[in-house]
């Protein structure tokens, strides 16, 4: 299923019917506002290529989920911004597409940042997120969500590393050039030559390997060849609901042994009910307004319309709840630890629950971490700490390796 599409279903009712809920503030919480609060899967950079949509007006029934009054209000200070590419062909014009797609998503996150200069900061190591959320600003590291754009050639991440490159994932949807997708065919066994090419790249770099939407053998491989501890930025747990989008728990035992970090999502919490007509409609939705095709106001306007259209005829009824989204974030740190775990929601991207529709509703999650008995500190980890700490690591190999040693 395509992202937007994905999206579609898993969100539209809700915002149709109660839009009261999008702009619901969480109760207001001490604790939350103290923590440096990052999440490491943002696909927020999708909204700025809309028309006329700007990341410091307020957004309500145009089914996005972060924009910076919603970020001020739910007390979130930054994260991980996605250059998302949706998989195409693999041939070479349609990877060279890719590649300026995603060069051109890069831009409009700096072209964000330099429109909203009091507002926003790009972040370039570990150490910057703290200073720059003390300043009041929102922290903006930059992240790959699909390396097809790379084309085959690794060193590209070069040039990307340079536009502020933190975490890169190798595939998404479908096998491509890199690594065997876990929602396709298994082509490579794990990561391809030019994956663990492009995973030494990231090494060298300093920028972390992210393995959600791999497939279970590909994290092997990196787990196994990594230099520095890897990072699942938007994953969950098979014991919870068995996807292959979630990883085991000795998965998550191997990748807390390796040093590395999974960052829990809002996605793929639970079966839910088939609605063949709303997939079908979804689909054609978005075949008429692709995921990566530059939309005009009016073709923007009828799209939105006819999302709340299909909302109308086709609603869903059986989202994943709050307590689905705990459920996992409790399992993942029973089972990896308290230095294993983060946030990564996949806000914009198919995240949000009933009871967590956008990042206004992010103090629920620190408040249900303290009342499940975790201290501020281990908090403190979750919401940013343990993924600091995973790029600090990845900085401190590739210092090593420009050293020479
Ligand atoms: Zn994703």
């Amino acid at each position: 299923m395509s992202r937007r599409l994905r999206t579609l279903l898993l969100l539209a009712p809700a915002l149709l019917a109660i839009p009261a809920v999008v702009a619901r503030p969480a109760a207001p919480s001490p604790a939350h506002e103290r923590l440096l609060t990052l999440d490491t899967h943002l696909d927020t950079p999708a909204s700025l290529a809309f028309p006329g949509w700007s990341i410091a007006d307020p957004h309500a029934g145009d089914y996005t989920q972060v924009d910076l009054p919603r970020m001020k209000k739910g007390g979130l200070d930054g994260g991980f911004w996605a250059i998302y590419t949706p998989q195409g062909p693999l041939d070479a014009a349609s990877t060279r597409k890719a590649r300026d797609f995603a060069l051109k998503r890069a831009v409009a996150i700096h072209a964000m940042v330099a429109a909203n200069p009091r507002d926003f900061a790009l972040a370039d190591k570990a150490e910057d997120a703290a200073r720059i959320a003390a300043q009041g600003k929102r922290v903006v590291y930059l992240s790959i969500e699909n390396a097809w754009p790379l084309g085959d050639d690794p060193t590209l991440l070069q040039s990307f590393h340079a536009l502020g490159v933190r975490i890169a994932g190798f595939a998404h949807f479908r096998t491509n050039q890199f690594a065997d997708s876990s929602t396709d065919k298994a082509k490579w066994d794990g990561l391809s030559p030019l994956g663990v090419q492009l995973l030494a790249e990231m090494n060298r770099l300093g920028v972390v390997p992210d393995l959600s939407h791999s497939s279970d053998a590909a994290l092997a491989d990196a787990l196994r060849l990594s230099k520095a501890p890897v990072i699942l930025s938007h994953s969950g747990c098979k014991a919870v609901y068995d996807h292959p989008r979630n990883v085991s728990d000795d998965q998550l035992r191997a990748l807390a042994a390796q040093g590395g970090v999974i960052q829990i999502n809002s996605v793929y919490l639970k079966k839910g009910a088939p609605n063949p007509q709303r997939e079908a409609a979804m689909k054609a939705l978005e075949e008429h307004f692709p995921e990566d095709a530059a939309l005009t106001p009016d073709a923007y306007a009828r799209m939105l319309a006819e999302r709340h259209e299909i909302d109308r005829r086709f609603p869903q009824t059986d989202r994943a709840t709050f307590d689905d989204f705990m459920a996992n974030l409790l399992h993942a740190l029973k089972v990896a630890g308290t230095d294993h775990v983060g946030i990564g929601a996949d806000w914009d991207g198919g995240g949000g629950v009933v009871g967590m529709e956008d990042v206004t509703a992010l103090p629920r999650i620190t408040a249900a971490l303290l009342a499940a008995g975790y201290s501020e500190a281990d908090v403190a980890k979750v919401w940013s700490g343990n993924v600091l700490r995973v790029l600090a690591a990845a900085e401190a190999e590739a210092a090593r390796e420009a050293a020479g040693s």
